[in-house]
């Protein structure tokens, strides 16, 4: 483990001083807890629902649906980080109105929450509605923010920016556990390389980072190669394969009309995609992980 170039990869030193909360004490060290009722560490977690909260109809109805098939958690963003500034009627982020829709979608269907926030100013809304706390890939290394969110003491996934190595990212994990708060969840959403394979793909999904981190750490890792893949195509071998990798979850976007979806239409699947994939995706985990 030790290397050559202190600060790339991870040494035996950094899991004793860098990062102890999030280092593995020992080979059979890992961190399971509940949240909402699903058992991170025990069981495959799946989070699945539309990229962005777009509107009132169309969080309830995906919300029905996937939860309906078996997902342990409605995703969906009311506050994005959209990648340009400009905006029309549809691409547009919901943001107080879209917090206000999931929290309806939670009560009326009885599914637990995921949803990111970016700014401090509304972490004490989200954290009223969300079940888990995202922090989204562009964020992963603003401290300030990962300590304010921690303070919550919600649940947190933090997912890992498509520039990070392993080291950067249980770095600012362990910022959230520093706070006391331990139910972190680690995700992986694919890394900025100079090939993906095709000209609409934007990442490439790290499955490698998976066994990696769990030699290392104890927090769960969830994959999404939604976010990875950038191509509906391919979502459902990289799901299989971070299951067959050994994630303890996935994160998929799940839109009714993928094509229509206000931002990144080529990378949700549909309901029937979502019903097929769900139990393909549990197999895998029973027959190698539990
Ligand atoms: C998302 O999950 O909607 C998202 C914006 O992800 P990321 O931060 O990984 O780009
Ligand atoms: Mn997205």
């Amino acid at each position: 483990m030790d290397n050559k170039f202190p600060g790339k990869d991870i040494s035996s030193e950094d899991l004793k001083s860098k990062f102890p909360l999030v280092a593995k004490k020992n080979n059979n060290h890992r961190s399971t807890f509940e949240v909402a009722g699903a058992k991170f560490g025990e069981e495959l977690i799946t989070f699945a629902g539309p990229n962005m909260v777009e509107s009132k109809e169309l969080i309830l109805d995906v919300a029905k649906n996937v939860k309906e098939i078996g997902a342990n958690f409605l995703r969906g963003g009311a506050f994005k980080p959209l990648t340009f500034p400009y905006r029309n009627n549809k691409y547009t982020e919901t943001r107080e109105k879209g917090i206000k829709w999931l929290s309806e979608a939670k009560d009326k269907y009885n599914i637990p929450i995921i949803t990111e926030v970016m700014e401090e100013k509304f972490i004490p809304l989200v954290a009223e509605v969300a079940d888990i706390i995202q922090i989204g890939s562009r964020n992963m290394q603003n401290y300030p923010f990962l300590t304010a969110c921690a303070k919550t003491q919600k649940p947190i996934m933090l997912k890992r920016h498509y520039g990070s190595s392993l080291r950067d990212w249980l770095g600012a994990a362990e910022y959230i556990l520093f706070e006391g708060n331990e139910k972190v969840i680690l995700c992986e959403r694919g890394v900025s390389v100079p090939h993906t394979h095709r000209s609409t793909s934007r990442f490439l999904l790290d499955l490698q980072v998976v066994p990696a981190a769990k030699e290392v750490t104890h927090l769960p890792i969830v994959a999404d190669p939604s976010h990875a893949t950038f191509w509906r195509p391919w979502v459902r071998s990289m799901s299989l394969a971070g299951v067959a990798a050994g994630a303890d979850g996935i994160m998929l976007e799940v839109h009714p009309d993928p094509e229509n979806a206000a931002v990144d239409p080529l990378q949700p699947i549909n309901y029937a995609e979502f019903r097929k994939l769900y139990p393909e995706m549990q197999n895998i985990y029973k027959k190698f992980w539990s």
